[in-house]
Order: structure tokens, then C-alpha cells, then sequence
């Protein structure tokens, strides 16, 4: 009795004993593949997905020619035998969180500070392959594009300030699909600035009010007692110019412009200096004198026809560069700004200059314009007014005879006239005389490209 209880109580620990090495054997089996497992996985993704060997490289798009650099990347999925597809970012981020954005945390370096621009355009390019969507948020605020971009987009601004713009790329390729998100801005802020080509000027100079950074085409004006004057555009994009002339008896000393671009005023002055000029003596038949400058009548029908041509300025250039001399082969005999004695008498200061040649020689137009006047005056005989634009004029007196009629378009260096010797004249010449409003400057500065009527202009010469 005693051995058969024994003996079963042996078969019963032997039992337990089985039991429990069976278990332990299958304990230990069941780690061990739960290890092999997550050997394997960890294998395959410092295989596939290391930091340092990326799967997916950040693009780069510029803008304004540069880089942009992602702010942020989201959803980087990898595609893995052990896992099901859409699982393994989750599996990274919970379990290897060293591998989080590990294909695009290696070179991000977010850009903060706005792009800045001085021109009002910003356009952003795009590589190759990737889905992109943008916003961009204009300085008031207003969402002004929010869709999807091929290549390229490009934006115009409509005032200073800043765009606020989200750009997305996406990628899809056989080992998973990678979003990158860039943030960035682009700033513009350009004021207009307003310079003088010269703060002093000698009497027949031009003086060039310079405006540059008006992107925008903010309203302008100018006032001064120089002349009358209007804004023309220069070759660079929002800049300007006018060209404010200084007669041959305009007084010594300091002439203020005023100028106004949008709401801000400017106060320029030039500093005006004395220039010698010379004096001419001549003798003209009295009948010649009488039915022409001691002429009332003469004289009435002159600035009838020619003064109200004054006023009018224009805010077109028609000239691109230096005037070429109107006639060839010619002598001057009355010089620019000349004091004349006429019979032994003070008469006049001369405004333009007298270019003595024979009788029916050709004359050009000397810049590109517009034909404002070209009639017969009692006082100047054939009479030619050109308008280059900002209300600089070319004026030809005593013409045989006037090719062009008003409202012509002319160009540099075609015939619009012969000479003659028609009204107050005491043989064949021309007349020749350069205006800006209803004061003359020295013609020989255009010729030789030394005026001021070319500061701006990158085709003067
Ligand atoms: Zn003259």
C-alpha cells in the first residue's frame, strides 16, 4: 500500500516534471522567434530605411534662385515584407522613434527669414516628379492661390509686403510615398527714390529729376520755376525721369524743384551758375525789320500760334538718344544765348542757334517725334515745332519750304524741310532752337550727348 502510493505520487511528480519542461521548451522556443522576428525587421529597416542613406531625398525648389528647404515632412511610409504597408510609420514611431523622419531629418535646416525681393515678381520653380500644392497669402491677407502647380508659378505683387506661401510635394515611387512640406515667405519693399543729375548747372544746362523705385506707378508731379517739365519713363522698370531746363537768363544762384511721387514730397534745389556769352552786332534793312519783329501784327499772330505749343508736355520719349545737327555743311553765325544789337540797338537775347547753309539744303528731324506745328508765320517764315515727348520741342524757323504737316510722326534723320530765308531773315539759314516748355537750352549739348536730357538713358552718346 505505502509502495503504490509511492510509486504514484513518482508517476505524478514525474508528470509535473514533463509538463514543465515542455512548457519551459515552448516558452523558450516562442521568444526565440519573437526575436527573430524583430531582428529581421530591425535588419530590413537599417538596411532599406538607414538615416544616413535615405530613401527619399528632400527636393529643393527655389524661389528668387533659392533653395528652399522643407520645414517638415509627414507620412514618410515605407513599404516592408513584415508589415503591412500603411503600418510601418506607426511601427517606427512607436518602436524605433531614432527612425522618425528618418529619410528627410538629416539636412533640414528650416529657412525662417522672409526671401526678399526688389522687384515686384517672384517666381517658384519645382523638381521634377513630385505632386506639388500651394498657398499663397498676400499681404492683406487674402488667400490669392491655392491649387495645384506644374513646373513653375509665378506671382506679381501688387503692393510692398509680404506673401506667406505653403508649398506641398508629394512622391510616390515602389518603395513607399514621402510628403514634404515647405513654409516660406517673400518680401517686397521698395520706396521710390528721387535724385538730380547734378546739384549745380550752368545756364543752357538740363538738370535731370531722376525717379527710380516707382514699381508701382504712383502719381508724380513736379513744380519748379526752371520750366515746365513732365515725367517721362527710363529704360529700367519703375524709373523715371524729367528734365527741368535752365535758360541762358535764368539768374545765379539756388532753384528749388518740388516733387511729389505718391504722398511724399521731395524739396531738390540746383545751384545755377553764370555762363559767358557772347555779343553780335547786326544790321538788318529796315523794311525786313518793320514788316517782321516791329510788326504788332507779326508779332500777335507768332504767339498765337506758337505759345499755347508751350504748355503742352507729354509723358511719351520719343528720343533714345543724342540729336543729330539738323543740317550739314552749315556755318554758325548766331550763337546759343547771344546778346544782339539789331541797327545799333539791344534787341534780344538769341534762344536757339543760326545755322547759315545754301538755299534748299535738306533738313532732318533730329530725334524721333511728333509734328505739332509746321505752317508759314509772318514773324518766323516756315515754321516747323517737334514734340519729343515730356515737353521738350524742337523749333525751325525760316524755311523755302516744310515737307511735314502737324500731327506727322517723324524719325531721326528724316528730311522734313529745306532752308530758306523767309521771315526775319537776312539770308539762307536755319533757325534751330530746343525748348522744354517755354524755355530754350543749348542745342550743341544734345548733339554731343553732354546734356542732361540724356541722364537715365542707357543709349546715350
Ligand atoms: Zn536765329
Amino acid at each position: 500500500m505505502k509502495t503504490k502510493l509511492w510509486k504514484t505520487v513518482q508517476a505524478l511528480l514525474c508528470l509535473i516534471l514533463l509538463v514543465a519542461v515542455l512548457g519551459m521548451i515552448t516558452l523558450f522556443r516562442a521568444a526565440a522567434e519573437v526575436e527573430r522576428v524583430w531582428q529581421t525587421a530591425q535588419q530590413s529597416l537599417q538596411q532599406v530605411h538607414s538615416p544616413k542613406d535615405p530613401v527619399f531625398a528632400a527636393p529643393v525648389p527655389t524661389v528668387l534662385d533659392t533653395d528652399l528647404m522643407p520645414t517638415g515632412a509627414e507620412k514618410v511610409i515605407f513599404t516592408d515584407p513584415l508589415l503591412p504597408e500603411n503600418a510601418l510609420y506607426d511601427f517606427v514611431q512607436s518602436r524605433l522613434p531614432q527612425y522618425a523622419h528618418c529619410a528627410v531629418t538629416a539636412s533640414i535646416e528650416p529657412r525662417h527669414e522672409p526671401l526678399q525681393t526688389t522687384v515686384p515678381e517672384w517666381t517658384l520653380q519645382l523638381p521634377e516628379g513630385y505632386d506639388a500644392h500651394l498657398t499663397v497669402t498676400d499681404p492683406e491677407g487674402i488667400k490669392v492661390f491655392d491649387g495645384a502647380v506644374q513646373q513653375s508659378y509665378t506671382r506679381t505683387f501688387a503692393a510692398n509686403g509680404t506673401d506667406v506661401c505653403t508649398l506641398t510635394l508629394r512622391q510616390q515611387t515602389g518603395e513607399g510615398r514621402a510628403s514634404f512640406t515647405y513654409e516660406f515667405q517673400v518680401m517686397l519693399d521698395v520706396q521710390p527714390t528721387v535724385t538730380l543729375s547734378t546739384e549745380t548747372a550752368a545756364q543752357g544746362d538740363v538738370v535731370a529729376v531722376l525717379v527710380s523705385g516707382n514699381i508701382f506707378g504712383e502719381p508724380m508731379s513736379l513744380s519748379t520755376e526752371l520750366g515746365l517739365c513732365d515725367f517721362v519713363p527710363l529704360d529700367t522698370p519703375g524709373s523715371y525721369g524729367a528734365y527741368v531746363p535752365v535758360a541762358y537768363n535764368r539768374g545765379v544762384g539756388a532753384w528749388p524743384i518740388e516733387v511729389t511721387v505718391g504722398d511724399t514730397a521731395h524739396t531738390l534745389s540746383v545751384q545755377v551758375e553764370k555762363r559767358d556769352f557772347t555779343v553780335q552786332h547786326m544790321t538788318i534793312s529796315q523794311s525786313v525789320a518793320d514788316s517782321t519783329w516791329n510788326s504788332a501784327a507779326a508779332s500777335t499772330e507768332y504767339r498765337a500760334a506758337i505759345y499755347p505749343l508751350y504748355e503742352l508736355t507729354d509723358n511719351e520719349r520719343h528720343w533714345d538718344g543724342a540729336f543729330i545737327e539738323p543740317v550739314t555743311g552749315y556755318r554758325l553765325t548766331t550763337q546759343y544765348g547771344l546778346w544782339r544789337y539789331t541797327n545799333g540797338k539791344y534787341s534780344e537775347r538769341h534762344s536757339g542757334i543760326d545755322m547759315a547753309c545754301a538755299l534748299g539744303t535738306p533738313i532732318s528731324a533730329p530725334q524721333n517725334g511728333v509734328v505739332l506745328f509746321a505752317d508759314y508765320l509772318q514773324l518766323t517764315g516756315y515754321t516747323i515745332v517737334i514734340a519729343h515727348g515730356g515737353g521738350v520741342k524742337s523749333m525751325f524757323y525760316h524755311m523755302n519750304s516744310i515737307d511735314v504737316a502737324a500731327g506727322d510722326t517723324v524719325a531721326t534723320g528724316q528730311k522734313i524741310a529745306e532752308v530758306g530765308t523767309t521771315g526775319y531773315s537776312t539770308g539762307p539759314h536755319l533757325h534751330y532752337e530746343v525748348k522744354i516748355g517755354s524755355q530754350s537750352i543749348d542745342p550743341f549739348q544734345l548733339f554731343d550727348g553732354t546734356s542732361g536730357l540724356f541722364a537715365g538713358l542707357s543709349a546715350a552718346g
